[in-house]
């Protein structure tokens, strides 16, 4: 694609607005509160926050890793802030949230990689917020059962791990990572009882259909029960650049792949994110 190529019609995005949208903005502006749906400008602020969903990040702003379409900073992290559990709660509250998102960046320094404070968020966001629903988008945790296990004691209802693109494209996306040790971790919370599971895939990145539905398939082979199926946009130019715009009738045959392999939700469109509709994957 040449660079700054127009972007088709149905990547448009009306911005967000909505009462709730409104109050809530004021909020989070007032406060200065830290959600990913604000600091990476996601074009369904007004449908989500609407619905009472929101995702926070823990862990700090700085990343261990460096994969090639994220727009989180990498180097050398922070130092952790015990206070956060208590900050996201209280954030939470304050929203009104109903259905909350907690993500973190990956933190391959620490011994836990950060598991205890993911714990800790989950059980401060309960206290708080006894109502509210929880989902747990996670890291790999190189695929330490020990780890993972933290989270599963924690018990949020839905527990994510995103493996955001095909295998052969694993390498150049996410350099750290790996595809199979992904699927594994997906594999295990279910093994160890976790309800339901989740995990997401962006295209645009070189991967051809066939790849995307065998990614799929690998998915539902490792006991995934959602999956979210969005386009991939660039961060900055520094970022892996576009490769395709996918047409909305193919999203639209992904849904019914997806749907026919057995999946309990699908969600498929250009600017499906993972915590999209997060809230209906309760069920
Ligand atoms: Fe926030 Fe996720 Fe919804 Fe975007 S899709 S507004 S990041 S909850
Ligand atoms: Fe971004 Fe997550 Fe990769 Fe870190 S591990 S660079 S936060 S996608």
């Amino acid at each position: 694609l040449p660079e700054r190529q127009a972007k088709p019609k149905w990547l448009r995005v009306k911005l967000p607005t909505g009462k709730k949208y409104t109050e809530l903005r004021t909020l989070v502006d007032k406060y200065s509160l830290n959600t990913i749906c604000t600091s990476g400008s996601c074009p369904n602020m007004g449908e989500c926050w609407g619905e009472g969903t929101a995702t926070f990040m823990i862990l700090g702003n700085v990343c261990t890793r460096s994969c090639g379409f994220c727009g989180v900073k990498t180097g050398r992290p922070e130092t952790v802030d015990w206070d956060e559990p208590e900050k996201v709660a209280r954030s939470i509250k304050l929203m009104q949230i109903k259905h909350a998102v907690l993500t973190s960046v990956d933190r391959d320094d620490l011994k836990d990689m950060g598991s205890i404070m993911w714990a800790e968020t989950v059980q401060s966001v309960r206290r708080m917020n006894p109502d509210t629903t929880l989902e747990t988008l996670i890291p790999d945790f190189q695929g330490i059962e020990q780890h993972i296990d933290r989270i599963i004691a924690v018990a949020p209802e839905v527990v994510s791990h995103n493996i955001e693109t095909v295998r052969r494209l694993t390498r150049e996306v996410r350099i750290q990572a790996k595809y199979d040790r992904s699927l594994g971790v997906l594999k295990y919370l279910k093994s160890q009882g976790q309800r339901r599971t989740k995990s997401g895939i962006m295209l645009g990145l070189g991967e051809k259909r066939e790849e995307v539905i065998e990614t799929l398939h690998d998915l539902r082979a490792h006991d995934v029960d959602v999956v979210t199926i969005g386009q991939y946009l660039q961060p900055s130019k520094k970022h892996l650049p576009v490769q395709s715009f996918v047409t909305p009738d193919q999203f639209e045959e992904y849904r019914e792949i997806g749907l026919d392999l057995g999946f309990r939700h699908v969600e498929s469109s250009a600017l499906v994110r993972s915590s999209y509709k997060a809230q209906k994957h309760i069920n």
